[in-house]
């Protein structure tokens, strides 16, 4: 993650730029934001960038990842590794943060106690007093006005309320820089939003609405997966505090609003198994080395960086390691067609709205069917010429 001289230079170009270009266009919230830090970095004066991380109806699957990233780790990334980065504060996560209850620092002149209010970071963060701000989510938010008088899902309680996570949800996203919706659930819904979806739970850009834009002027970011990948999540979190920073455009995403560069290819695509599948050579049991298609394997219509990015330290692609790919990362996931999971594509059944993914399904499937017509063919030329000896 170094930036080599050559960068550097653009760098500073673009910071220039940035910053000429807000007082042209005054206006411009992005603009503004983005000058605002080129400014500090030059000045030497820059604030920590904070990270506040909201777990709602989640099982933790994807923070559990999250500490096992190593490309970048999560470590790395908090520890100012990153020199261009610089540092940056996880404030809030439920189940990592350290501000919580209260410190007692032994120091020279006595014990030194601090007190850490982790409710009050909450209530900081959605009244805009923590800046700049990268809001993370992780798990679906639920339909509180299908709760009747009770509630599905707090965060915490100030005088004696609960704090809904989906209301506070759609305070804070009014401060944040960014915000990132870390896993299936908190992209898509995921398995709280499975069929029949009792709490009218949602992902986050369903909640914010899709014209939402957060202070670098971009929508939530997703980062699907069950749970995603932790160096697909540090990966993310990195380009957007290079982001914060000026120093890197924002991550180009695509039609469901994940990040193109990680992505962008279907399981199918770059799967080891791959050869099988254009031979027509098919499991017809687990433990076999073949496609997987048969048995139910939905690589053709799922995009996932794990063929690229496997989940920890280079090790555990899902088709390769035995198990037939789920579609997880899937807007659809878990309802059909990627359920059930054990059950084969009916046909090409296509990415939703995806051209080129059609394209692609399409062909695959196509190719599969006249391998699998030709190999048929030539077996039964072998029968005959058999028979005929
Ligand atoms: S269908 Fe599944 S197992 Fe077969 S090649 Fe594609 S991704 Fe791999
Ligand atoms: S390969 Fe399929 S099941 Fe595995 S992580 Fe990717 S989308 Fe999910």
């Amino acid at each position: 993650m170094k930036l080599k001289r050559r960068a550097l230079l653009k760098s500073a170009l673009v910071m220039a730029s940035i910053m000429t270009l807000s007082k042209i266009l005054p206006d411009d919230k992005m603009l503004k934001l983005a000058a605002d830090e080129a400014r500090k970095i030059l000045q030497g004066d820059e604030e920590p960038i904070h990270i506040i991380w909201v777990h709602s109806q989640s099982c933790s699957g994807d923070s559990v990842a999250l500490l096992n990233a190593t490309d970048p780790s999560i470590v790395d990334v908090l520890i100012g590794q990153f020199k261009n980065i610089g540092e940056v504060s996880l404030d809030f996560h439920q189940t990592l943060s350290p501000q919580w209850g209260v410190d007692v620092i032994k120091g020279g002149k006595g014990d030194i106690a601090k007190e850490w209010d982790a409710v009050e970071i909450l209530e900081k963060a959605k009244s805009g007093e923590i800046t700049p701000m990268l809001l993370v989510l992780e798990g679906a938010f639920p339909d509180e006005s299908k709760a009747g008088e009770g509630y599905w899902s707090s965060i915490g309680s100030l005088n004696g309320e609960p704090i809904k996570a989906t209301e506070w949800l759609t305070e804070a996203a009014n401060y944040a820089a960014a915000v990132v919706a870390i896993g299936t659930c908190a992209a898509f819904g995921g398995i709280p939003a499975g069929t029949p979806n009792p709490t009218g739970a949602k992902g986050v850009y369903e909640i914010l609405g899709k014209d939402y834009r957060s202070g670098l002027g971009l929508p939530v970011i997703n980062v699907p997966g069950c749970p995603a990948g932790g160096d697909w999540q540090t990966k993310t979190f990195a380009h957007l505090l290079l982001t914060v920073k000026s120093l890197l455009p924002p991550p180009e995403l695509d039609e469901y609003l994940r990040p193109v560069f990680l992505y962008r290819n279907t399981v199918h695509e770059r799967c080891g198994r791959g050869i099988w599948y254009s031979a027509g050579k098919f499991s017809k049991e687990f433990s076999q080395p073949y496609c997987m298609y048969e048995l139910g394997c939905k690589g053709p219509i799922s995009n996932c960086p794990i063929t690229t990015i496997p989940f920890v330290e280079g090790v555990g692609i899902c088709t390769e390691y035995g198990s037939v790919c789920i579609g997880c990362t899937d807007p659809r996931f878990p309802d059909s067609p990627l359920s059930p999971f054990l059950k084969a594509l009916p046909a090409p059944t296509v990415p939703i709205e995806t051209a080129a993914g059609i394209a692609a399904a399409i062909g695959a499937v196509l190719g599969a069917s006249i391998t699998y017509k030709a190999r048929k063919a030539k077996k039964e030329i072998e029968v005959k010429k058999e028979g005929s000896e």
